[in-house]
């Protein structure tokens, strides 16, 4: 392989994602199902990574791999063995068209924090013509209404009832923002005060290892990249805050959260909004909602936005996720659009063969109105049939998980310029120069080469020279 240009961790001008590999388990505890599907067990099986240092670009492809973090934990989640399948979906902005019950959700908050002395006299000062009133009554333009009521972009005097400030700012922590999201984890997500900390909140969305830059576009518009902090600021006070991953691709959503005191004016729908009108405004185009599950009624709002996509985790390819594949995803726990597509066309093609069939005996037309239920049983089997116990279930290569190449498949991986780091040297070496590694075999549970060709299999053998295996100690959990 010539690496001839590939940047090494070891030249500081260059960002690179640092990964360490955990492995693949269960986590038995399911927060999205928990009580409420009692009967069935819980079991989410995922691959784990931590990241000490991810560049936007990286993280983008990881994202569309079906990955996600969660602090410095990456996690790439198993559809086929999961209580709750996760799946990730994302809406083009470009096309976005919001609902009544969207609209009319950023037209009453504007209209709080205007106040009506406000517009009165704005209305006075500067009245729009007929044509502009018809033209706002009839468009919608994201954009300019989900700012309009921001301080900045008012004509002052007169002064509006309320003072609205929405800034991005970095990821750090700060005691004003510990307030909002205790108040909205103790309020809204009604958890125990004790489960509530600084630390946790700094842990789970402060500080994320995404590298920072900024990006100039041709028209001299800015496009931040790295993790962001979208602060709402109402008379001086923070109510909400939107925790962004700003990708080159995508304003990815991690959190948001508000205080109770702007409970009625539905933060949820705003903030969402807020952060599809950045996608747009930025041109970054795509808004990803974090992962979707199907079983979980709080998903569904997620599905209000449209038009949205899923991303198929076989294929890594990006399906409509409209009526017709909801539909599909009632029906069944795990879902590839794209082998269902295969499997309606194969039936169809069988339909047309029997069709020619039945010409061909003399037959008329016959109209088949009566089309069978889409319950065929999946071609492959959905338990992975090992119960054998021991380390097969935590091994990657026995899990069945769909998108992630075979054993065999990764024996034929050339690994040996993989970047690793570890404590007992400053610099980073590559993955050959490991005194083990012609000896182990990457089909052998535990060893070390096999949790390195786990990791290569779960981000994807073509991204193997885009980020180094980092071993040091002060990274790992
Ligand atoms: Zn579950």
């Amino acid at each position: 392989m010539d690496s001839a240009g590939t940047p090494t961790p070891d030249d500081a001008s260059v960002p690179y994602s640092h990964i360490f590999p955990i492995g693949y388990s269960n986590s038995s505890d399911c927060g999205y199902c928990r009580g409420a599907r009692s009967g069935q067990s819980r079991k989410r099986f995922s691959y784990y990574a931590v990241a000490t240092s991810l560049t936007p670009d990286f993280y983008q492809k990881l994202v569309d791999r079906c990955w996600r973090r969660s602090g410095t934990l990456l996690y790439r989640p198993n559809q086929k063995n999961s209580c709750c399948p996760h799946y990730t979906l994302r809406l083009d902005a470009t096309g976005f068209k919001p609902t009544k019950d969207q609209r009319q959700a950023v037209n009453r908050f504007n209209k709080f924090v205007l106040g009506e002395a406000y517009s009165k006299e704005a209305a006075r000062l500067c009245p729009r013509s007929r044509e502009e009133i018809k033209k706002r009554d009839n468009e919608f333009d994201l954009v300019a209404r989900v700012s309009e009521s921001e301080f900045q972009s008012l004509k002052t005097p007169p002064l509006p009832a309320h003072n609205l400030v929405v800034t991005l700012e970095h990821d750090t922590f700060s005691e004003e923002k510990y307030e909002v999201f205790e108040n909205y984890q103790r309020l809204v997500h009604k958890e125990p005060a004790d489960k509530i900390s600084r630390n946790g909140f700094k842990r789970f969305l402060c500080n994320s290892p995404l590298t920072r830059e900024t990006l100039t576009g041709a028209d001299g518009k800015e496009k931040k990249l790295g993790s962001y902090h979208q602060c709402y600021r109402l008379d001086g006070k923070l109510v909400a805050m939107g925790v962004l991953d700003l990708l080159p691709h995508c304003v990815s959503a991690v959190y948001f959260m508000y205080h109770e005191s702007i409970r009625s004016h539905n933060p949820g729908k705003l903030g969402a909004l807020r952060e599809i009108s950045l996608a747009l405004d930025a041109e970054y185009r795509w808004w990803y909602s974090g992962f979707y599950i199907h079983s979980c009624p709080k998903m569904r709002y997620k599905v209000d936005y449209s038009p949205q996509y899923v991303l198929d985790p076989e294929t890594l390819e990006w399906d409509v996720l409209d009526k017709e594949a909801l539909a599909i995803f009632d029906k069944k726990p795990y879902v590839s659009l794209s082998r269902e597509r295969k499997q309606q066309e194969e039936e169809r093609e069988e339909e047309e063969e029997r069709g020619k069939e039945e010409e061909k005996d003399g037959e008329k037309e016959s109209t088949s109105s009566t089309s069978d239920t889409d319950e065929v049983p999946g071609v492959v089997s959905d338990g992975n049939g090992n119960d054998s116990g021991g380390d097969d279930e935590a091994f990657l290569f026995h899990s069945n998980m769909p998108g992630i190449p075979s054993l065999e498949d990764m024996k034929q991986v050339d690994m040996d310029n993989l970047l690793l780091r570890s404590d007992y040297s400053d610099e980073c070496f590559l993955a050959s120069q490991l005194v083990v590694w012609d000896t182990e075999s990457i089909g052998e549970y535990g060893n070390l080469k096999s949790r390195i060709a786990e990791l290569v299999a779960a981000i994807g053998p073509d991204l193997v020279s885009e980020f180094c295996v980092d071993f040091r100690r002060k990274n790992r959990m």
